[in-house]
């Protein structure tokens, strides 16, 4: 059967990595975290003195950009991809309160989307890939020949945050998660260079109602939908 590329995007938390790796998983399509490659540039900025204060050395940064190698790999243990960051595994590292508080003015800056959508478009090439993110449908894969942005409430979608930082041992508070997860939406959906937002051609999913497997199944649904029709 032949492949095609599946660009989920959609807002902070709202788990479409949850909903994209299991569907790479079922079909056999690669699938990519377009998030953790931002969170890997902004734990290279906090690890490389690119911040001063909450000030970017965007100067700085664009001299390192080209030493920044990210890449997945998957943990034969669990059956999921990691973040590695010049041959280091970050997975854990990227996704504190410190990297997402700090990533989406990062991903604000045009020279460091330049270079991580170069580096997406590579590994779609050969499409059989499931990528998410904010600019994935619009953007990055603009022929995606299927798309799904997916949306909750922002207090639906701290809870969940809340809920998963917690299983993993980090006690953050409930308010300090929902007003991240308010900012990022701010800065990610008015920020100059491809802002989050609809693709004219993409499904619209709010999950704020739907549990894990009802949406698993509506996405499935979709995935056959299509590449029957192909
Ligand atoms: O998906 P995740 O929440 O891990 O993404 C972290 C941040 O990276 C987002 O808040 C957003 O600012 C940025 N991002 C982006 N474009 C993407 C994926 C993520 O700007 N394609």
């Amino acid at each position: 059967m032949k492949k095609i590329t599946i660009a989920i995007d959609g807002f902070s938390s709202c788990g479409k990595s949850t909903m994209a790796k299991d569907l790479a998983r079922e079909i056999g399509y690669i699938y990519i975290d377009s998030g953790a490659m931002y969170r890997a540039v902004t734990l290279y900025s906090i690890e490389n003195g690119i911040f001063r204060g909450n000030r970017i050395d965007t100067e700085k940064l664009k001299k390192h950009i080209k030493d920044i190698h990210i890449s997945f790999r998957l943990n034969s243990a669990t059956g999921c991809p990691e973040t590695y960051l010049n041959g280091v595994n970050v997975e854990n590292k990227i996704r504190t309160m410190e990297v997402s508080s700090r990533v989406s003015p990062i991903a604000t800056l045009d020279f460091v989307r330049e270079a991580m959508v170069a580096q997406q478009q590579e590994m779609g090439k050969a499409k059989g890939i499931v990528m998410d993110g904010r600019d994935i449908g619009t953007t990055v894969f603009p022929d995606a020949e299927l798309k799904i942005f997916v949306t909750a409430t922002p207090e639906i979608r701290a809870q969940r945050r809340h809920d998963e930082l917690k299983a993993k041992g980090q006690e953050v508070g409930f308010d300090e998660i929902l007003e991240n997860v308010k900012q990022r939406d701010h800065i990610d959906q008015n920020r100059e260079v491809s802002p989050l937002r609809k693709a004219d051609d993409a499904l619209l999913l709010d999950n704020s109602h739907l549990t894990i497997a009802q949406q698993k199944k509506w996405l499935a649904e979709q995935f056959e939908r299509i590449v029957q029709n192909k």
